[in-house]
């Protein structure tokens, strides 16, 4: 038997999913299952990673019947609290050539590019208005040091004849952007945005009309690795010939991923609509934008004219566990203002308006994770988005659907198949670990904006972070 951790509903919700559910009176209430019932597929988790798992099993065998399973409503997760930021792994190229070689790593690259494009025309096919917005995305310097930090990601792209990027001046930099805290920057012209929460009550709406059963407050407390698997929630249960596991950080409590992923905070803030202002700062082309510290600073606007901001690696888990800091943000937010206001000084009388978090499922370099439980061949887990998973979670639903429907393909395999690729140390060790790292990563981060060379001892200690937390 496997349990699950319990899923803590957030204190509150996402500006994104209040502005989604605004639109569904209702949709709170969910429809939870209730008895026994039997599936094809029973995927667990209604985020992108198992919409889009369900939605590729439908397309690929309409007659397959699938059920999902989620504990709170669909887009309560990380998928209706993300930064809305749809990406693609180039800038992480030489690190996929290393895991799985030439070939495979520029096709998965090339999946991941796809991906964005592919979320734009599911948008435009299906009615979905998420915001979709394809207008790229800065990767920006703040300090000295980190201008060119890009070089080695867009050389390696250049030299396989990949033309996405271009190297930004300082001051196109700063006029794109509309501050001049930026010092350079690439530009890549294949990222997105979209408003996350439209994006998943979308997936949600076309999943149903195409036959996927969906039910909501429906915690499942533990999972019978039998054959068939049952699923079991608190007043119902579900048999299935196969499982999919699509929890994202939640699933860093199960034994076989607990040192594989560490579950981490990301922190969010947004301003009150001000259209009038991004106009007079210049940053009006819909391009995302994220800055270059290990603990990352990523913004973009909205369509109404807001700032969203968000700040990564804030805080982390004990055990792999949930806890309520990764749903209630009162005790740190200040730290996301002040970097934004350090970001746009000019905005420093702009009220902020929604503050929220949430968790990212990181692995040590930042590597998805696809596998099975031990022992229970038919029970399959996708994770280890890292922050990453608005575009990413496309590619992660046709890898689950391959894997759950027992396809022979270039999905089932991909090396990404093999399960974890990196341990962390164990807890307690990687939780006070990481607590002195994370504060080694911010005196660092202080000392750059200051100008200041960073004492070696914490440059060393900021150095520990999970090698995905470092660009190129
Ligand atoms: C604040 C924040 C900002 C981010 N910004 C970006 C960004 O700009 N760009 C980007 O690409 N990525 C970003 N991410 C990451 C991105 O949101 C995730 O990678 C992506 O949403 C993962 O989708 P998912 O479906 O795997 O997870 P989720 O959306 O978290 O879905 C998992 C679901 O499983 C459910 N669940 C868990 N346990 C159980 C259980 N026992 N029973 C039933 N259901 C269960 C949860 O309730 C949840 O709804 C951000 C994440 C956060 C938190």
């Amino acid at each position: 038997m496997t349990m699950l951790q319990p899923v803590l509903r957030g204190r509150t919700r996402s500006l994104w999913l209040q502005d989604a559910l605004a639109a569904e009176p209702g949709a709170e209430a969910g429809e939870p299952l209730t008895g026994q019932t039997r599936a094809d597929v029973c995927i667990v988790g209604g985020g992108y990673t198992g919409l889009w798992t369900a939605l590729r099993i439908k397309e690929l065998d309409p007659s397959v019947d699938v059920v999902i399973l989620e504990a709170d409503i669909c887009g309560a997760g990380a998928s209706g609290r993300n930064g809305g930021f749809v990406s693609d792994w180039w800038s992480k190229l030489s690190h996929l050539i290393r895991l799985c070689g030439l070939e495979e790593g520029l096709r998965l690259a090339r999946a991941s590019e796809a991906a964005v494009g592919a979320i734009g025309a599911f948008c435009a096919e299906n009615g979905i208005d998420a915001h979709f917005v394809h207008n790229g995305t800065i990767w920006a310097a703040t300090a000295p040091s980190q201008v060119g930090v890009w070089d080695h990601a867009v050389d390696l792209c250049e030299a396989h004849g990949v033309d996405v990027f271009q190297r930004l001046t300082p001051a196109e930099t700063a006029w794109r952007t509309g501050s001049r805290i930026h010092l350079g920057a690439v530009y890549e012209r294949t990222g997105a945005t979209v408003q996350p929460a439209l994006l998943a009550r979308g997936l949600r709406r076309v999943a149903l009309a195409r036959g996927v059963r969906i039910y909501e407050q429906s915690p499942v407390s533990y999972v019978d690795r039998k054959n068939p698997p049952v699923v079991n929630t608190d007043r119902g249960r579900v048999v299935a010939d196969t499982v999919v596991l699509a929890i994202n950080a939640w699933a860093a409590a199960l034994p076989e991923l607990r040192r594989a992923v560490l579950p981490m905070a990301s922190d969010m803030i947004a301003t009150e609509p001000m259209p009038e202002r991004l106009a007079a700062i210049g940053w009006t082309g819909g391009e995302s934008i994220s800055d270059s510290n290990l603990m990352v600073d990523y913004y973009r606007t909205t369509r109404d004219g807001r700032i969203a901001f968000g700040k990564g690696g804030l805080a982390h888990s004990y055990l792999g566990r949930i806890s309520v800091g990764f749903e209630a943000v009162d005790g740190r937010i200040s730290q996301t203002e002040q970097a934004f206001r350090r970001a746009y000084p000019s905005l420093a009388n702009v009220p902020i308006t929604h503050r929220w978090t949430g968790p990212i499922d990181r692995t040590e370099n930042n590597t998805l994770i696809f596998g099975t439980l031990d022992g229970a061949p038919a029970v399959h887990s996708g994770v280890g988005y890292s922050g990453s998973g608005v575009g990413q979670t496309w590619v992660g639903g046709h890898f689950l659907a391959s894997r759950a429907l027992g396809r022979r393909d270039e999905w089932t395999a991909s090396a990404l198949n093999r399960g974890p690729w990196a341990l962390f140390p164990p807890d307690p060790a990687r939780f006070f670990g990481g607590i002195a790292v994370r504060a080694a990563v911010h005196q660092r981060e202080l000392d750059l904006y200051a100008g200041r060379t960073p004492n070696p001892a914490v440059d060393a200690l900021a150095h520990l972070a999970p090698s995905g937390m470092k660009k190129e």
